[in-house]
């Protein structure tokens, strides 16, 4: 397919409300900068409440036309959609990059992993079974049969701009459902991009809206949508305090709720491990988007006996890691998104320090490149009362802790108010079958860190949330059951 828009086309400012481009009702923009260097690349609709309601306002009128569409011809409308995020993926790629940071690799991987929920979506569009209850009386049927729920509101993170928002808005359509949005205010540019391709894929006017707020009109856009009972659901990927919030706050109307927060994601290696696929599996998992992942090894734990092999291995690998602008095709590790982001990390690694964490290599600002650049870093020496291992860095910095025995790994991993991802490495075939049944969390990489696909199950337990993503299970987030009685057939 060839592509239709270049970069600057894709670019949108505006709101995007009942099939048009809007500006915020008050006029207000609010900028949007390249994390590498700090340069504004956009000033886009800085939304408040009237735009979230103008948004719902499309989203109920459109909703009892999508919900009677065909599947099949839903499920068509989302093919179209994949075809044209596909054709463009080097540009969406590029723009990932831009407002994100992240190196053109990563964002255009990003291109297709978000384009394979599309997909996925698509074909379980036309899947949506219920069930024929087998008879308890004479003269009565039973069956169930699955709805939309209804509107659903969507509101995403920066750290995978166009990701977070398919697979958010693709099972949402796929349902039946009409969607009311909200990207980050770091990286809304992805998301418009992706909502003009969704549009020229035929969703039609109203099905799917999408404003932008600043960080502080954010919280009264989204208000407007916890107070209305017209919105169904509200499916969220962010931070724990924020999940939380939306929690409480639209308790009010009981709505469906899938938050998908924070991790604080072990990573195991047992004496038994091959520990070069180890190393190699924490590179992948850790550095992917500079370690600012909800699934990203935040406490590496390792056995006693394999300790100082593995942080050795662990740190030369690191150390070689290239740090710089998405625009060098070699790069490996960018900026990070924003002065908050950095600080944090520098606050994590100086509080380890001060309680005697080692630094292996890394360990510092990279101010010569940009704002926003921090050093990939190995910490040795980390133990249980350091900021770092109770909340999540959310940057490339590696904690090694030690440990004896499995009873210690366990406890330690399961030491927190998390469960996302945990990971192990482990040539046992026992202790792989205990280990991953004691681990408290949605996902567990087994002698692998990749686990993200459209056809598993993603999501936490504990205070890192519920809901699922992706999978079979991921309908039914935005689906509900109605039970139908039919009397007086004898
Ligand atoms: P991070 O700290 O990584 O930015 P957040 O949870 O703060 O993570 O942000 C995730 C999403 O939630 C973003 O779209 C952000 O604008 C939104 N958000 C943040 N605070 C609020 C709030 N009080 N009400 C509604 N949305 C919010």
């Amino acid at each position: 397919m060839t592509q239709r828009y270049e970069l600057h086309d894709l670019i949108r400012t505006d709101n995007f409300i009942d099939g048009k481009w809007v500006p915020a009702a008050s006029g207000k923009r609010f900028a949007v900068t390249d994390p590498a260097t700090g340069d504004v690349i956009a000033q886009v609709a800085d939304s408040g409440p009237t735009d979230a309601r103008a948004a719902t306002d499309a989203a109920a009128r459109a909703f009892p036309v999508w919900r009677d569409t065909l599947p099949k011809d839903r499920a068509d409308v989302l093919h179209r959609w994949h075809a044209l995020i596909l054709g463009h993926a080097d540009t969406l790629g590029r723009l990932i990059s831009l407002e994100q940071g992240k190196p053109f690799a990563e964002g255009r991987g990003e291109v297709m992993y978000g384009a394979s929920y599309v997909a996925w979506f698509a074909n379980e569009a036309t899947r949506i079974y219920g069930d024929i209850i087998p008879q308890q009386q004479r003269g009565k049927s039973m069956s169930a049969v699955k709805e939309p729920v209804g509107i659903v509101a969507a509101i995403t993170p920066w750290n995978f701009p166009l990701a977070m928002i398919a697979r958010k808005i693709a099972p949402a359509l796929a349902a039946g459902c009409t969607v009311v949005g909200k990207p980050a205010e770091d990286t809304p540019l992805t998301a418009f991009a992706l909502i003009l391709l969704a549009h020229e894929a035929g969703v039609p006017a109203g099905a799917l809206n999408l404003i932008s707020a600043s960080r502080d009109n954010a919280p009264a856009s989204v208000k407007d949508w916890l107070d209305d009972s017209r919105v169904r659901k509200i499916t969220f990927t962010g931070s724990t305090p924020v999940g939380k919030y939306l929690a409480r706050e639209s308790a009010g109307t009981l709505k469906k709720l899938s938050l998908e927060l924070g991790g604080n994601a072990p990573f195991i290696v047992f004496d038994d491990a091959d520990l070069d696929a180890a190393v190699s599996g924490l590179m992948a998992s850790k550095f992917r988007n500079g370690g600012q992942t909800c699934v990203s090894p935040n406490r590496v734990y390792v056995q006693a006996s394999v300790y100082d092999q593995f942080a050795d291995l662990l740190a030369k690998r690191v150390a070689a890691l290239k740090v710089a602008p998405a625009t060098d095709p070699d790069a490996q590790i960018g900026p990070m998104i924003n002065a908050r982001a950095v600080e944090k990390i520098e606050r994590h690694v100086f509080d380890a320090i001060e309680r005697g964490a080692q630094v292996l290599t890394g360990g510092n600002r990279l101010t010569e490149r940009g704002p926003n650049y921090y050093a990939p870093t190995v910490l040795a020496g980390a133990t249980p009362d350091m900021h770092l291992s109770c909340e999540e860095t959310f940057g490339p910095v590696v904690p090694l802790f030690r440990f004896d025995d499995e009873e210690q790994a366990i406890r330690a991993a399961n030491d927190t108010p998390f469960g996302l991802a945990t990971y192990f490495y482990s040539q046992d075939l026992r202790r792989i079958d205990r280990v991953s049944r004691l681990l408290e969390a949605g996902l567990v990489g087994i002698n692998e860190g990749a686990l993200s696909s459209e056809a598993a199950p993603f999501g936490g337990v504990k205070e890192s949330g519920y809901g699922r993503e992706g999978s079979k299970y991921g309908l039914d987030d935005y689906l509900s059951i109605k039970y139908r009685c039919q009397g007086n057939l004898a």
